[in-house]
């Protein structure tokens, strides 16, 4: 028979905010890791984060290069 003063205090225990933070640190650490942002202006990107010399719409006419494609639409 388990003692019942063990159990609350187990589960005190496993409510507790320390216990929350370890699971918390755990299941982080099971996901993967976030793909490292691009370095703006890089040798290998772009400041906007693309690829370096990507090509846009326009840019074989002159247009320059589009500054932010989230406020145009
Ligand atoms: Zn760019």
């Amino acid at each position: 028979m388990a003692n019942p003063k063990h159990e609350r205090a187990a589960r005190a225990a496993a409510n507790s905010s320390a216990a929350k933070w370890r699971r918390r640190a755990a299941a982080a650490a099971r996901r993967p890791a976030p793909p490292p942002l691009p370095t703006l202006g890089s040798r290998e990107h772009c400041w906007c984060g693309a690829p370096r010399n990507h090509t846009w719409p326009g840019q074989d006419t002159g247009t320059p290069h589009p500054r932010d494609t989230k406020e145009t639409s």
